[in-house]
């Protein structure tokens, strides 16, 4: 295949692709199979012969569309978004064709410089004080890893990098039990140990308990341990919980401890100035995460990451061989000193054409909608007898169950084989619950609308619902 191909074959994609997204609506929302069914349409072994590209692309229609589960569905209500606009896909393309790796300044000027702006736009758009700087990771766990190791670093003088952690103190590090699993993640690899992870009592209201943060803290330090770090969460991915900011940084920094802020998928609501008091005080952090990836339509991966110093973090991950020196210009900024990978796609590209195609407004349009509907739709649901609203809506995030956890269950399977619309559940309180969040790009209030239609539907049904197909 040579680029004269490629384009003969991108308008067929691009023509395709409009049809997919047309017919979206149309497809179950969750792919309707069992595990296996795709790997038993696919040779034991690759070709020894080139095929044709018509061939390649048949089977490609055949196999893959009808065993996907359509993150771009109207009504994939599921885990939380990964939005894709328009705009973002287009910008993918052409990141595609010039196919770069932007590991240092001078591998991707465009790349390099772009993402310093983007940050700024983002960093002002979320309210963020002037004087943030930040990078773009492909994954918030990415991220958050980089925070951990940074902590782990600066607690133990930069030598953990060198030493390595034998021998070196046992360090803490304190977040509440609704922050995501990345934060665990990120402490196994950092070589801290999960059982250094404190994982603070929380409140009534689901934040992180401050008066037992300092008690721990105080705790931990009077029995030798060597406390480097809190992680607070804004929009938790279970039910959306979010600590209180302000009040957790103000023992933190009393302790001297740097803290990171994990807000993920709430982060890209902050462009609207009503939900910000979800994480107020957040300024004082040293390092805040969100997703763009997530709820502002620019498709995965984007995670952007702010850094009130990036000092620390270039410190614990920047290396400089000569092979990767830019001679004579020690101002310029390469962001592989910033992240673990060395290699790095041009992912501002797509913030460029998403925050440009749809503006800042008709980005907090989406999220008002989203916000507004998913009140409705949990209105709706509250009306139907013997269902609970769980947790009410934490942005467009709420929760709800039966009586008990099986039945709980047994109404989702059947849902997500109706295939209309796609949830998923999570434990709540020892409690099995169904999570609704609705951040669809495509989605209308009719889809949403079609949650309490569809769960009212199915809790009339016998529990012997059609199960997936082979
Ligand atoms: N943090 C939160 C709150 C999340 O909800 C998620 C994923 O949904 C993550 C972190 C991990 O995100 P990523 O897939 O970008 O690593």
């Amino acid at each position: 295949m040579d680029h004269d191909d490629l384009n003969h074959w991108s308008k067929w994609a691009a023509d395709w692709a409009r049809d997919y997204h047309a017919t979206l609506g149309e497809r179950p929302v969750r792919a309707p199979l069992v595990p296996g069914a795709v790997a038993r349409q696919l040779p034991e072994m690759a070709p020894e012969m080139p095929e044709d590209m018509a061939a390649i692309l048949a089977d490609f229609e055949r196999i893959v569309p009808g065993a996907m589960t359509h993150w771009q569905h109207p009504r994939f209500f599921a885990y939380f978004p990964a939005n894709a606009a328009p705009a973002s896909m287009l910008a993918e393309q052409l990141v595609n064709a010039m196919a770069c790796n932007a590991l240092i300044w001078q591998t991707s000027p465009a790349a390099t410089e772009m993402e310093q702006v983007m940050v700024q736009w983002l960093r002002a758009a979320l309210g963020l004080p002037e004087g943030f700087v930040g990078t773009i990771h492909d994954s918030a766990t990415n991220a958050t890893l980089s925070a951990v190791l940074t902590m782990r670093e600066v607690a133990l003088g930069h030598q953990g990098n060198i030493t390595g952690l034998a021998g070196a103190g046992r360090l803490r590090i304190y977040a509440s039990a609704q922050t995501h699993s990345s934060v665990d993640k990120a402490i196994r690899v950092a070589g801290i140990g999960q059982d250094n992870l404190v994982k603070v009592a929380t409140e009534a209201s689901l934040s992180m308990d401050p008066a037992v943060l300092d008690r721990l803290i105080r705790a931990d330090l009077a029995a030798g341990f060597v406390p480097a770090g809190v992680i607070l969460c804004t929009g938790g991915t279970s039910v959306g919980a979010c600590d209180r900011i302000a009040d957790c940084i103000a023992v933190a920094k009393a302790h001297g401890l740097p803290v990171h802020v994990d807000a993920a998928w709430a982060g890209s609501a902050m462009i609207c100035d009503e939900f910000r008091h979800l994480w107020a005080g957040v300024e004082d952090a040293d390092s805040i995460v969100f997703n763009p990836h997530k709820w502002l339509g620019a498709q995965f991966d984007c995670s952007v990451q702010f850094l009130r110093d990036p000092g620390p973090q270039v410190r614990t991950l920047g290396l400089r061989p000569s092979y990767l020196e830019t001679a004579g210009r020690e101002e310029i900024v390469n962001f592989n000193e910033w992240t673990v990978p060395l290699g790095r796609r041009f992912r501002a590209l797509k913030l460029w054409f998403v925050l440009r195609a749809h503006g800042l407004e008709g980005l907090r349009g989406m999220i008002r909608n989203h916000v507004a509907w998913a009140q409705e739709a949990c209105q709706a649901l509250q009306g139907l007898a013997g269902l609970q609203i769980v947790t009410g809506p934490a942005l467009s995030l709420f929760t709800f169950a039966l009586k008990d956890d099986a039945a709980t269950a047994a109404l989702l399977e059947r849902i997500n084989n109706d295939g209309r619309i796609y949830l998923t559940q999570t434990q709540h309180k020892g409690r099995f619950v169904i999570r609704v969040q609705v951040g669809s790009l495509a989605c209308t209030r009719d889809d949403v609308m079609m949650i309490p239609q569809v769960v009212a539907a199915m809790m009339m049904m016998p529990d012997c619902a059609a199960g997936p197909q082979g």
